[in-house]
């Protein structure tokens, strides 16, 4: 149900990545929840479209958009031509692996799609914006792995403290444009990218080490990615934001 804070946000229009499952069709549905026409954008059409027809089913408002964020022609054909109030730059892939042993076609693929992708799709957006004349809110899915690190990550966490670098210096170029530019850093959050290591013994013993001793809900993340994306959070650009039960501050 829309709230008195993010009133805003009813007949804006909104580009979310990685939106064929996960956190991204999370925030899709959400944003729908909440009045924005949403076009949901990953490589797997089919999956696309079956969510656009659940969420128009819900009396919201979506289509699809094939594309691939690692792949600057992709992006550019995909977003030629289209402008939105709204980013929220989902896309990611995890990519585990001791670095000792890590192949390079790995470290790319990772490093690519999550910090490339989310350059090249922010680019594309903001000049939409520009184009536009009315700004706009762009909110790059993070992660508390762009701040702190954890074994078998490397490519992962390097990726995602591009991403974090990444926004401060994409806001403070785009001010003057109008277009606010925050992370938001998931802690872990169950989904498909993490629920088979969740189900092992070194996947419970990291749960046990979360503050709050549990891992989080994707519902957990709808207040910070709201304020993110609304005028709620007209002041706010360049910041990073962590959802994560006080993993980021748990005991060294
Ligand atoms: P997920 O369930 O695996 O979903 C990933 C999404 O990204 C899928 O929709 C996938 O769609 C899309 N994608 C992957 N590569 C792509 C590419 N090259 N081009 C376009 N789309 C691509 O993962 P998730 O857990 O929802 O994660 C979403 C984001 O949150 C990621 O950036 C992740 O790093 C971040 N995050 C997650 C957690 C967590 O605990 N879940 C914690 C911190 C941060 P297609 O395969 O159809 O392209």
């Amino acid at each position: 149900m829309t709230t008195a804070w993010f009133d805003d946000l009813e007949g804006r229009s909104a580009l979310v990545t990685g939106a064929s499952g996960g956190l991204g069709l999370h925030f899709a549905r959400l944003l729908a929840n909440h009045g924005v026409s949403v076009t949901l954008a990953a490589r797997r059409l089919a999956a696309l479209e079956s969510a656009c027809s659940e969420i128009a089913a819900a009396g919201g408002q979506a289509d699809a958009l094939a594309l691939d964020v690692a792949d600057a022609a992709s992006v550019g054909a995909a977003l030629a031509g289209r402008s939105f109030d709204i980013l929220v730059n989902n896309a990611g892939i995890s990519g585990a692996g001791r670095a000792a042993d890590l192949a390079e076609a790995d470290w790319d693929a990772v490093v690519d799609t999550n910090l490339k992708g989310v350059f090249l799709v922010a680019q594309a957006a903001a000049r939409g914006m520009r184009e536009a004349g009315k700004g706009g809110a762009i909110v790059n899915i993070a992660s508390i792995l762009g701040e702190r690190v954890a074994g078998g990550v490397a490519a992962y966490a390097a990726s995602k403290a591009g991403v974090i670098q990444l926004t401060k210096a994409l806001a403070l170029e785009w001010a003057r444009d109008g277009i606010r530019v925050n992370a938001l850093c998931p802690g872990y959050i169950e989904t498909d990218i993490n629920r088979d290591f969740f189900s092992t013994e070194p996947g419970q013993q990291l749960i046990r080490r979360i503050p709050q001793r549990r891992l989080g809900r994707a519902e957990e993340l709808d207040g910070a990615l709201l304020l993110l994306a609304s005028q709620a959070g007209s002041y706010i650009t360049g910041a990073s934001l962590a959802v994560d039960g006080g993993h980021l501050v748990s005991s060294l």
